[in-house]
């Protein structure tokens, strides 16, 4: 599995429609302080179900949608669509290509799809837990991450252990079934 492209519109600085290609292997984002490079990740990490604004460097969700410039108006949504090559099945649905979609509105409304089809978020959460890829996972550090994970507790630092062993799936539920 792995990142083939990346889609915005509305999100953050990106007011235009961005498509962002990548290919296996390593990918270098450049340029100058405050162009966007990390709204690519903020992007990424809210596709996958990120739902803390602070963690996304916000106060509110709504500050992830354009909020105008000098030239432009400010919008009314946010979308992005992350697309994954899905030819080994690391996540469980069975199609070679898969896109996930998360798109906001200023009146607080979401929606979500797999494969252009409504879900809710929980199914998206679902969908790359474990895949090492979940909103909780360790596949994207960002700045002050590494700081958290060494100087965290054990009981926290053990969660990011269990994401990484693929065993969190199964706390969960045992946990769920637990309540009932
Ligand atoms: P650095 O090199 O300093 O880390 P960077 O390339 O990572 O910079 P980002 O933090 O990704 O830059 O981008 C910050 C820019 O995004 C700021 O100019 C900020 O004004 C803009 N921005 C953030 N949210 C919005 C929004 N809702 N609407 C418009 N622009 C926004
Ligand atoms: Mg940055």
């Amino acid at each position: 599995m792995y990142l083939k492209r990346l889609e915005s519109v509305g999100f953050k600085s990106f007011a235009e429609r961005i498509k962002v290609e990548f290919v296996p292997g390593v990918t270098a984002v450049v340029g100058p302080n405050g162009s966007g490079k990390s709204n690519i990740t903020d992007a990424i990490r809210w596709v996958l179900g990120e739902q803390s604004a602070k963690s996304l460097r916000g106060s509110k969700m709504e500050d992830i949608i354009f909020q105008g410039s000098d030239s432009r108006k400010a919008l009314n949504v946010a979308e992005v669509t992350l697309v994954l090559d899905n030819h080994d099945s690391k996540l469980p649905l069975d199609y070679a290509e898969i896109s996930v979609t998360r798109r906001v509105y200023r009146s607080g409304d979401s929606e979500f799809y797999i494969n252009k089809q409504s879900c809710r978020l929980k199914d998206i959460i679902d969908l790359f837990m474990d895949s090492g890829l979940g909103r909780e996972a360790f596949s994207i550090i960002s700045q002050g991450k590494v700081e958290e994970i060494l100087s965290s507790k054990a009981e926290e630092r053990r969660t990011i252990f269990e994401e990484a062993a693929g065993v969190l799936k199964y706390k969960q539920r045992k946990k769920k079934a637990e309540y009932k």
